[in-house]
């Protein structure tokens, strides 16, 4: 029988259970997908914690890539033996194997690996739409990015570089500061140490930066609502250290008519076009060797709760994953 990691209620890493299950056949509109490699997200934990609430008992994890193994009815456009990858639809990608709603999944590129793949889906069609999408980076620009180098914090760096922009990155260390700096950081902060928001008023010469992206949360919201030129975007799209507590929105006015957005890739990823263009768009900046994905951190799937252990501790860098 295969496994997935389980949990039954909410709390520490060690709530993740390593369970033998019966597959069921793919229901119309499904697919069966038997997994090469599962993708570690930092999302995973606030679903295990209970940040972000699920119904239990559940499944976890949103990225994984494969073969179809089994397709329901009236699925079009895939056959068994297909090469594909998926970033979202419901829960339960640390499994062997699953059934997934088959319009989630994109064809995987022969010249990308099922660990690209499922390194890559989740966090790299973020770095597409918040680079792309959100606020459209211009050459020239300057923008700031938390985390970076993280899984999402390496795939900013090196798109934003080659967009032609000049990238500030915060870290934890000196060592991650090294690792951003080689994947297109210019300028990194190690922001357990210094202020990051005057060091951004210095490295713009006082003006700002047009658009800050923010996974941290509490801990850096106001902050980086500091970073940002007048009229620029605040983008809050992550809790690393805590969501952000309520907020007076006139603030934004006082701190120069800034936008502040709570974007999430489901929204983006949501339409099925949106999806194609936005995975097409990201292969195509892999394929030109303009973003390299570092899989930083291999871990067998059985074992994710040492795997979530070691993230939220931030002792990982780059992407991880998980290997049935
Ligand atoms: P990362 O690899 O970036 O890991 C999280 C990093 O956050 C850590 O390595 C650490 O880097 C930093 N961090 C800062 N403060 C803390 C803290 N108190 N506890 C733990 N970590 C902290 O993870 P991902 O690339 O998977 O995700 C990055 C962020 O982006 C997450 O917040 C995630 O939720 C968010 N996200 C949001 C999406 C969306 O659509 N809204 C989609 C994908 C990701 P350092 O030591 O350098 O500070």
């Amino acid at each position: 029988m295969p496994h997935a990691i389980r949990f039954h209620q909410t709390g520490k890493p060690e709530v993740l259970q390593w369970e033998s299950f019966d597959p069921v056949a793919p229901a119309a509109g499904e697919a069966r997908v038997r997994h090469y490699a599962v993708g570690l997200n930092y999302i995973d934990t606030y679903h295990r914690s209970g940040l972000y609430p699920v119904p239990l008992p559940s499944g976890i994890g949103l990225e994984g890539a494969g073969v179809v193994e089994a397709l329901g009815d009236g699925v079009d456009g895939l056959k068994v033996g297909d090469r594909v990858a998926y970033a979202g639809g419901p829960l339960g990608a640390y499994a062997e194997v699953r059934n997934i709603p088959a319009h989630r999944l994109v064809a995987l590129p022969e010249s990308i690996s099922f660990e690209q793949g499922a390194a890559m889906m989740l966090q790299g069609l973020t770095a597409e739409y918040l680079l792309r999408r959100t606020y459209r980076v211009q050459p020239g620009d300057t923008i700031l990015i938390h985390a970076a180098a993280g899984g999402v914090g390496l795939m900013v760096c090196q798109w934003a570089k080659a967009l032609g922009a000049t990238v500030i990155g915060t870290v934890g260390s000196d060592e991650k500061a090294e690792i951003a700096r080689a994947h297109g950081c210019d300028h990194p902060i190690v922001y357990t140490r210094e202020r990051f928001a005057e060091q951004v008023r210095s490295i713009t010469g006082g003006r700002g930066v047009p658009v800050v992206y923010d996974s941290i949360g509490a801990d850096t919201f106001m902050d980086s609502l500091a970073c940002l030129r007048p009229m620029g975007m605040m983008v809050l799209f992550g809790a690393a250290s805590g969501p952000v507590p309520p907020f007076d929105c006139g603030l934004l006015a006082k701190m120069g008519s800034l936008f502040l957005t709570r974007p999430t890739l489901f929204t983006y990823t949501a339409e099925r076009d949106d999806l194609v263009a936005m995975a097409a768009d990201l292969f195509d900046v892999v394929s030109a060797g303009k973003l390299k994905i570092e899989i930083n951190q291999r871990y067998p799937l059985s074992e994710a709760a040492r795997a979530h252990t070691e993230l939220e501790a931030r002792l990982t860098t780059g992407s991880s994953i998980l290997l049935p």
